[in-house]
């Protein structure tokens, strides 16, 4: 099923990420892991694709495992940064091969190396090189790409990196997913300003349940994002304790997405992390809203 289809169903629902395993002998837990996702009977499922390319075959065969034996729509990400056309060509090849019909196109992340490495010879720039090549290469994909409510880390402003959403979009993105965020207002005055830029496919915001301290600081690297300080008194009161931390965690993420529920928003998408237990909390603590 295509993303779109459920996306503009009107029906409130909740979607988890996964995250593929990095080696062989990692595979039958984060299997295991998926599959109990899959059984919450989510509204869909997304699998990461590994920094630099190097997991990309696992990506697609839980994707493939998840859709064909539990029924669940997946969406399979894509990065391109690292990769030569040749690459991208076969994995799209693969995507179609084993029936995915969502894919989330992203540059991907810069590892040490691809930052300090000659970006001359980059096949791909930008999410919107690779948007392209996958409409040019026939495959009937429902396309997908990431936005950023508090702008790109490495944009200068967030004009430009709006500017250069408007441009995945036409290229041929039919929705999009954020990045996280912990203050739903970023959110809010983010869909208030693509929409007068004149995008205007659904955007799925993304949560991520904070639930270790730990987490916290590597969280708020990656994604560059701000930490209310509701949040913050939070993770001083509670960090200590891993149980109370978790469970802090998932009122704090099942809050935020009450109220965007609450404000037209209809399918949220959970950074689940591998922890079915945390996708499930969040899913019952809901579970009259979703109906
Ligand atoms: P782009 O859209 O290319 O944007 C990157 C930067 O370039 C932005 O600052 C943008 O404004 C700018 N830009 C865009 N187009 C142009 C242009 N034409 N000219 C000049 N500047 C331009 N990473 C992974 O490795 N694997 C994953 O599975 C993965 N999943 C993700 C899922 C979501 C929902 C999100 C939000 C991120 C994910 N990431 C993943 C991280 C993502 O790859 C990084 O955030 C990366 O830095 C940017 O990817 P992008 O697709 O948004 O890039």
């Amino acid at each position: 099923m295509k993303l779109t289809d459920i996306l503009n169903n009107g029906k409130l629902s909740l979607s988890f990420e996964v995250f593929p395993p990095k080696t062989d002998t990692g595979f039958n837990s984060v299997k295991t892991a998926t599959e109990e996702i899959a059984r919450l009977n989510p509204s869909f499922m997304s699998v990461t694709y590994g920094a630099g390319g190097g997991t990309s075959q696992y990506t697609l065969d839980i994707a493939k495992h998840i859709k064909e034996q539990y029924n669940v729509p997946m969406v399979a990400h894509l990065t391109c940064v690292s990769s030569t056309r040749e690459t991208v060509a076969e994995r799209i090849e693969a995507m179609k091969k084993a029936g995915i019909q969502n894919v989330l196109a992203l540059r991907g992340d810069l590892t040490p190396e691809l930052e300090n490495g000659d970006r001359s010879k980059w096949a791909y720039r930008h999410a919107v090189d690779l948007i392209h090549d996958i409409k040019d290469s026939g495959a009937d994909f429902c396309i997908g790409g990431a936005c950023y409510p508090e702008i790109h880390p490495e944009s200068n402003n967030q004009n430009e990196d709006i500017k250069y959403l408007k441009e995945k979009v036409d290229a041929g993105c039919s929705f999009l997913t954020t990045q996280m965020f912990f203050d739903n207002n970023l959110l809010y005055n983010f869909l208030y300003k693509i929409r007068e830029a004149g995008i205007t496919v659904p955007v799925i915001p993304g949560i991520m349940p904070i639930t270790n301290a730990n987490q916290v600081e590597r969280a708020m690297k990656l994604s560059g994002s701000f930490m209310p300080q509701r949040f913050k008194s939070l993770v001083d009161k509670f960090g200590y304790s891993p149980e109370a931390m978790k469970q802090a965690g998932i009122a704090y993420a099942t809050d935020q997405i009450i109220d965007l529920f609450a404000n037209g928003i209809t399918n949220v998408h959970v950074y689940s992390m591998n922890k079915p237990d945390i996708a499930a909390k969040i899913q019952s603590n809901i579970s009259d809203i979703l109906g």
